[in-house]
């Protein structure tokens, strides 16, 4: 059994074949998927995936590019789709200082509410830091809500060290399969399994060999299959370990 701790199954990319991407992963052993809502409108798609497909469970939250749209009605809105039954995280929010679609004094403000509203939730938080890392753990450092996971985890082992020992995970994306990944690499080495989370971040982020195709949930098994190498443990190690991480991060049975 593998857990795909982090897609976008709501997104339009997958409107043509959604039922079958999701057949696809259960038939790859991925049995549980947690679909991630980027913008309000997304994450009730993301909500209404959760009713649709057993394997699907949610996240909620404004994402760092579309923090800007954000207007005093938007957390009303998430305060209300949080009482879904399969919601099972506030996320993705943070930083993303790379490709700036919001500003970052926007950024900032709104990521320092997002986190006090997934206290007042008491929801787990999944975070997104592109080039923002200094920034975004000194806002978790003066945070004290429940940790949850660093997803797509872009820092180096010292980077890890510090958001290990303030309680989160580290989730690990398709990039650990590619040729030049030797920084995710002595991450994956230097964390202990028990802390790591898999993830695809589908549509995005294509492990090798479909490198340039979209990407969906059954190819998680390419970054098990990599994790598993790195740590010298059993393909079957890895799934079950990472698997009982992400259910005890989401607080799912
Ligand atoms: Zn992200
Ligand atoms: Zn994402």
């Amino acid at each position: 059994m593998l857990i795909d701790s982090h897609a976008h199954l709501e997104m339009e990319d997958f409107d043509r074949d959604r039922s079958e991407v999701i057949r696809r992963a259960g038939q790859a052993g991925v049995d549980l998927i947690i679909t991630v809502g980027t913008t309000l409108n997304d994450c009730g798609k993301a909500v209404s995936l959760t009713r649709q497909y057993e394997a699907v469970y949610a996240a909620i939250g404004i994402h760092p590019h579309e923090v800007k749209d954000i207007d005093e009605k938007s957390y009303d809105n998430i305060k209300e789709m949080a009482n879904a039954d399969k919601v099972v995280a506030y996320g993705e929010i943070g930083l993303d200082f790379f490709r700036n679609l919001s500003p970052r004094d926007i950024q900032i403000r709104r990521f320092g509410e997002q986190l006090e509203l997934a206290s007042e939730l008491e929801l787990p938080i999944i975070i997104h830091d592109r080039e923002a890392h200094k920034e975004t753990l000194d806002m978790l450092r003066s945070w004290k809500g429940k940790p949850g996971v660093i997803h797509c985890f872009s820092g180096d082992d010292r980077m890890a060290h510090k958001c290990l020992d303030m309680g989160f995970y580290i989730s690990i994306p398709g990039a650990i399969t590619f040729g030049k990944s030797e920084r995710l690499q002595e991450v994956v080495r230097q964390v202990p399994i028990a802390r790591l989370l898999l993830e695809t971040d589908a549509p995005y982020l294509t492990p090798h060999p479909y490198r340039g195709k979209r990407n969906e949930p059954a190819y998680v098994i390419h970054t098990a299959r990599k994790v598993a190498e790195i740590k010298n443990l059993s393909l079957e190690d890895v799934a079950i370990i990472t698997s009982r991480n992400s259910k005890i991060v989401f607080g799912i049975a």
